[in-house]
C-alpha cells in the first residue's frame, strides 16, 4: 500500500530546527512530536559517576565467573519477560517497525545468554609449552569501558557490548545517541535488577561534545563507537592521543551480488529484506544491489513489485512493513542524495521523492538504477529505503565494483557455482561474506569491518577478547 503525496501539509523535515534545539530528547518519527527532554549531566554528575564506576570495578573484577554468568541470565531473563515493554520504546523512539523491535530485544536476550555460558571458558587461563617451568596466558578485565552507541539498534548495539564487556570484568559506561535516551535509562536499569552491583554499569546522559574529555580521563581505559565515519574518526582521535584501545563499528555500503545461475526467486525477497530492515537504516542492510546482465531485467521488474506492495505506516501496528526514519535529519540528508544521484543521471524505478502526507520521517521505498560510473552513489552509504542497481557482464566485473568502495563491512551474494562460489568468499574485501543469505550478526561469529567501515570485533570469542589484558604469565 503507498502513501498518496499531500503538498497542502509540512515535509517532515520543518520540524528539524526544533528537534535540534532539543538536545537529548524523545520524539517520535511517526508524528515529529517532542514527547520528553532531558537535561544532560552536569561535570560534577559526569565526575560522580565515574568515581563510582571506578569504585563499582575495584570490587566487581573480584567477582567470580559463576556469579557474573548467574546475573548474565537474569538480564536475560528480564528481556525475555519485558520484551513488548522494552519493544515499544524503541519503536516510539526512533520508529523502527514493533515486530522487530521485539525481535531485537529477544536477541539480546540471546547475546546475554551466550556469554553467560561461554564466557568463562572464553576466559580462562591458555596454558603454552614453553622452557619455563609454566607459563601461560590470562585475560584481565581493563576497567571502565566507554560505549558510544547509535539508535538504529538501541538495546542489541548496547547488549551486544555490555554482554561481552561485563562477563570479562570489566565496567560498562553508556553514551547512547541523543534521540533513545529512554532506551539508555532502561538499559541501566534492566542490568541493576539483574542484581549486577551499583555502578557496574550506568547511562550518561551526555552529548558527543563530552566524548573527548571523558576518554582522557585516566579511570577510563578503553572505548568503542558505533555510527559513522566522522563519529569514529573523532573517538578514534580521542583515544590515540591518549593511548587507549579503541573498537570501531562504522557504516557500510554493503554489496547484494547476484549472479546468473542464483535462485532468483529467493534472492529478489530476501533483496528486499535486506534493503527495508529497521526501515533500511541499518550498517550491515544491502545497499548497492549488482546483478548480472542475463537476469537484470526480470529481478529489477521483480524488486520494483516488491517494494511497491510494501506497507508503510505506523511502526506500533504489528502489519507495518516500513516506518519512518529515525530523525528529520536522516530522511534530509537521504532526500539530498537521492535527488543528487537523479542530477548525475540516475533513473528512479519507484519511490524518489519524501512522503509528504505525513507529519513524520516518512521515506518511500525506491529504486534508482543506471548509476553513472564514478558518481557518489557508487561509494557512498544511503542510509534509507533506497536500492541502488548496478548490472554487471560478468563476475570479474561484480567483485571490481563490489569492492569498489571506501567500506568493508559485509557483502552477500548469489550462486549456485562452486567455483563462483569460492571466488567470491576469497575475494569480496568485507568482515562477513554471506553466500545465498542475507548479512547478519549471530553471537557466535565475529562482527565488524575493514577500511572505512572500522576495526575491532563484537561477539564470539574474539569480541570478549577485546577488551580484556592478555597477560602472558611465565614461572621458572
Ligand atoms: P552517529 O551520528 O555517528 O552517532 C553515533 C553515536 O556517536 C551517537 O551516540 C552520537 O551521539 C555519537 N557521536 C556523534 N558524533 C560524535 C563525535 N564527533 N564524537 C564522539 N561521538 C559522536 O551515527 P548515527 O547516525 O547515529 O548512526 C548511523 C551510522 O552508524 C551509519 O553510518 C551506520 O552504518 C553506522 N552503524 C554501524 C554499525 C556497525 O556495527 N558497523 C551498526 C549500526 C550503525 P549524539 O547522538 O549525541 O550525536
Amino acid at each position: 500500500m503507498r502513501e498518496e503525496e499531500d503538498p497542502a501539509l509540512p515535509l517532515a523535515f520543518d520540524v528539524q530546527t526544533r528537534d535540534q534545539a532539543m538536545g537529548i530528547a524523545t520524539t517520535n518519527p511517526a508524528t515529529g512530536e517532542t514527547l520528553k527532554t532531558f537535561a544532560p549531566l552536569t561535570d560534577a554528575e559526569i565526575e560522580s559517576k565515574l568515581d563510582q564506576a571506578q569504585q563499582a570495578f575495584e570490587q566487581y573484577r573480584k567477582t567470580p565467573m559463576q556469579q557474573r554468568s548467574a546475573w548474565l541470565q537474569t538480564t536475560a531473563e528480564i528481556l525475555e519477560r519485558e520484551k513488548e515493554q522494552f519493544g515499544k520504546l524503541m519503536t516510539l523512539e526512533m520508529g523502527k517497525p514493533i515486530k522487530g523491535a521485539i525481535a531485537e530485544v529477544e536477541k539480546c536476550a540471546l547475546v546475554c545468554r551466550y556469554y553467560a555460558e561461554h564466557g568463562a571458558k572464553f576466559l580462562a587461563d591458555v596454558p603454552a609449552q614453553t622452557d619455563a617451568s609454566y607459563s601461560f596466558v590470562r585475560y584481565q578485565p581493563l576497567g571502565l569501558i566507554l560505549a558510544v552507541m547509535p539508535w538504529n539498534f538501541p538495546f542489541w548495539q548496547v547488549f551486544r557490548f555490555a554482554a561481552p564487556a561485563l562477563m570479562a570484568g570489566n565496567v560498562g559506561l553508556l553514551k547512547h545517541a541523543s534521540n533513545v535516551p529512554q532506551c539508555a535509562l532502561a538499559i541501566e536499569e534492566i542490568i541493576q535488577r539483574s542484581g549486577f552491583p551499583t555502578g557496574v554499569f550506568q547511562t550518561l546522559l551526555v552529548g558527543s561534545d563530552k566524548v573527548a574529555a571523558l576518554i582522557a580521563d585516566e579511570r577510563v581505559k578503553a572505548a568503542t563507537l558505533t555510527g559513522s565515519e566522522p563519529a569514529g574518526a573523532s573517538l578514534a582521535a580521542a583515544a590515540g592521543k591518549q593511548i587507549k584501545k579503541a573498537v570501531l563499528e562504522l557504516g557500510g555500503s554493503d554489496p547484494f551480488i547476484v549472479l546468473e545461475s542464483a535462485d532468483l526467486e529467493v534472492a529478489i525477497t530476501t533483496a528486499t529484506a535486506a534493503r527495508m530492515l529497521n526501515n533500511g537504516q541499518s550498517c550491515i542492510a544491502a545497499k548497492r544491489f549488482i546483478i548480472a546482465d542475463a537476469i537484470a531485467q526480470k529481478f529489477e521488474k521483480q524488486l520494483v513489485e516488491k517494494f511497491e506492495a510494501l506497507v508503510i505506516g505506523d511502526p506500533m501496528q504489528p502489519e507495518t512493513e516500513l516506518g519512518p526514519l529515525a530523525t528529520p535529519n536522516i530522511l534530509k540528508d537521504l532526500d539530498h542524495q537521492v535527488k543528487e544521484c537523479i542530477t548525475s543521471g540516475a533513473r528512479v524505478l519507484t519511490g524518489g521523492q519524501p512522503l509528504s502526507a505525513r507529519l513524520g520521517n516518512f521515506y518511500p521505498p525506491t529504486i534508482l538504477t543506471d548509476i553513472p560510473l564514478g558518481s557518489a552513489a557508487e561509494v557512498e552509504e544511503f542510509f534509507g529505503p533506497v536500492a541502488l542497481l548496478f548490472r554487471v557482464a560478468d563476475i570479474d566485473e561484480a567483485i571490481r565494483l563490489a569492492n569498489a568502495t571506501p567500506f568493508g563491512l559485509g557483502a552477500s551474494a548469489w550462486t549456485t557455482n562452486d567455483l563462483e562460489r569460492d571466488r567470491l568468499i576469497e575475494e569480496l574485501e568485507a568482515g562477513a561474506v554471506f553466500i545465498n543469505s542475507m548479512v547478519k550478526s549471530d553471537p557466535r561469529l565475529p562482527f565488524g569491518g575493514i577500511k572505512k567501515s572500522g576495526y575491532g570485533r563484537e561477539l564470539s570469542i574474539q569480541g570478549i577478547h577485546e577488551f580484556v589484558n592478555v597477560k602472558t604469565v611465565w614461572v621458572k
